[in-house]
């Protein structure tokens, strides 16, 4: 691990990555990287590489743990050992099953689960490379991979940590903030701005805490942005291709139709021949990763 800087803020107000204090790191996202998954997206925010993975919705076995009206999402974070410097040891650990216990949460607010009675949608977030601030990573490919997954959805979710160092506030902490930093506070938020998820590390003031989520906020607006982008670079813009985006109610679905049901969902989120022909197939798949899974039980 790298020494304690004695500045984390030089006199031009720059950090040591060259970033101001209110500014993220820049992002890349690529969604439907894997064709197994039913929806998936990668990740790439400064240096952190994350995969987010989709399966589901599918039957949940065993069935004891069917919810009898909704579906259950769980989520999955795991860093890879060769993620950071120093080999981590493989398998989970207490702090990663906290962070995909909360990050699970943190969707609770937004994810439809009352279309799916007695099924599961499992997300699987994959850190391939750590560099401060991956949980928050994952839950922003997890919404991608969720929305190409085609789960109904009432909005997006996005998150991002601020921190404080040198006495003063900063958005998306670099490891060096992250590891030396005064606070720590990763946050998600939806699209109208209710907090999902909120963890402190570290030592902040009522004061710093008030403006640290306003400038967290604004920091998961621009990160919406970029998310929206990747929407609408795969699969197009509902506003403008209108009459065909048609806004479904819990109500409209047949209750014994669930197969039909599922599909019409999909193409009601995302609408194009593409993502239909891909669902068919990636249905195909999942009922024989159902196969496997039943195996490994
Ligand atoms: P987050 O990645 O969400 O910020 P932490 O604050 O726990 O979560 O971790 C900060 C960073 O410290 C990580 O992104 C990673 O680079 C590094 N890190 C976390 N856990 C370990 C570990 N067990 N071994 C080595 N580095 C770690």
């Amino acid at each position: 691990m790298s020494d304690k800087p004695e500045r984390f803020i030089d006199d031009e107000g720059l950090r040591l990555d060259g970033r101001r204090v209110d500014e993220i790191r820049p992002m890349k996202v690529e969604m439907g990287v894997l064709s197994r998954a039913d929806g998936s997206c990668y990740l790439e925010w400064g240096n952190n590489k994350v995969l987010a993975a989709v399966y589901g919705p599918r039957e949940l076995h065993p069935r004891r743990m069917q919810k009898p009206n909704e579906v259950l999402v769980r989520y999955k974070y795991n860093m890879a050992s060769f993620s950071v410097e120093d080999r981590i040891r493989p398998g989970p650990s207490r702090r990663s099953t906290e962070i995909s216990k909360v990050s699970g949460e943190a969707f609770e607010p937004v994810v439809m689960t009352q279309y799916y009675p007695g099924a599961v949608i499992d997300v699987f977030a994959e850190v391939l490379q750590a560099d401060a601030g991956t949980r928050t990573a994952a839950i922003n490919a997890a919404t991608l991979a969720l929305a190409d997954a085609g789960i109904p959805m009432k909005g997006l979710v996005s998150a991002c940590a601020v921190g404080k160092v040198d006495g003063q506030l900063v958005l998306d902490l670099n490891k060096p903030e992250d590891n030396y930093g005064q606070a720590d506070l990763p946050v998600a938020m939806t699209q109208d701005g209710e907090i999902t998820l909120l963890q402190m590390d570290g030592h902040l003031t009522p004061e710093e805490l008030e403006e640290g989520l306003e400038m967290v906020k604004k920091g998961c607006q621009q990160i919406i942005e970029i998310q929206r982008e990747a929407l609408i670079s795969r699969y197009g813009n509902e506003d403008e291709e209108g009459e065909e985006a048609e806004e479904d109610s819990p109500e409209e679905v047949p209750e014994s139709e669930e197969g039909e049901e599922e599909e019409g969902e999909r193409d009601g989120s995302f609408d194009n021949e593409e993502s239909e022909a891909e669902n068919l197939d990636e249905n195909e798949v999942t009922k024989e990763d159902e196969g496997e899974e039943d195996e490994r039980q």
